[in-house]
């Protein structure tokens, strides 16, 4: 697929999701927050749900979280623009409450195909949500994170939420600098260290059961 060809797929879903009303979170949204970012980026970030500043501007981490996510872009010799950024649901859970199952359900058809689509060689879950839906794990952020976990042709690479970062101080935000600059090892050494995962295809939908 040409650069042209994903940024247009791209636009089509994202029109699709600005007019989604498969679950309850259409209800009380200002706007949906598909996701935003460089359409052939090698590193994605997945994140929990937009907060008030994202449903009312319309993209992801835009607030206090965003600011320090791009400082840590920084801090690995990458730029936000060089990046794509997509959240497990699209609209605001009310009260910045946890999304619940049958929301995410109705919504990661969404993150499937950005995923696809995108199809970055590492992508960072942003704390315990994301990280527990893709890699299909109870365990705890504290316990995942420092690692790669081969995943579906590429790498998950879990750390924490910015907004935990801006509660716990410094030792979080080196621990997360550190993983992002494991991201970028595995971006810079893509062709030999990611196993082959299944070809992609439109039943990837499953990927999340
Ligand atoms: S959260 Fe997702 S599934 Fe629910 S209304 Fe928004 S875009 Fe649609």
């Amino acid at each position: 697929m040409t650069s042209e060809d994903r940024a247009a797929a791209l636009r089509l879903l994202q029109k699709e999701a600005s007019e989604c009303t498969r679950c309850r979170l259409h209800e009380r949204r200002t706007t949906v927050v598909f996701g935003d970012g460089n359409p052939d980026a090698e590193l994605m970030f997945i994140g929990e749900g937009p907060g008030q500043h994202e449903d009312e501007q319309g993209l992801p981490f835009v607030g206090r979280s965003g600011q320090l996510l791009s400082t840590l872009l920084e801090r690995v010799g990458l730029s936000r623009p060089e990046v794509y950024i997509a959240n497990v649901v699209k609209c605001r859970p009310p009260g910045n409450r946890d999304p619940r199952e049958d929301e995410i359900a109705s919504c990661k058809g969404y993150l499937v195909e950005q995923i696809k689509l995108v199809d970055p060689a590492a992508v960072v879950t942003l704390g315990n949500f994301s990280t527990k839906l893709l890699l299909k794990t109870q365990v705890g952020i504290t316990r995942m994170r420092g690692q790669a976990y081969p995943w579906w042709g590429r790498h998950v690479v879990p750390t924490f939420h910015p907004a935990a970062a801006l509660r716990n101080g410094p030792r979080v935000v080196d621990e997360m600098v550190s993983d992002l600059q494991l991201a970028t090892r595995i971006i810079a050494e893509r062709p030999s260290v990611v196993e082959p995962g299944p070809p992609v295809q439109p039943e990837q939908i499953e990927l999340f059961k």
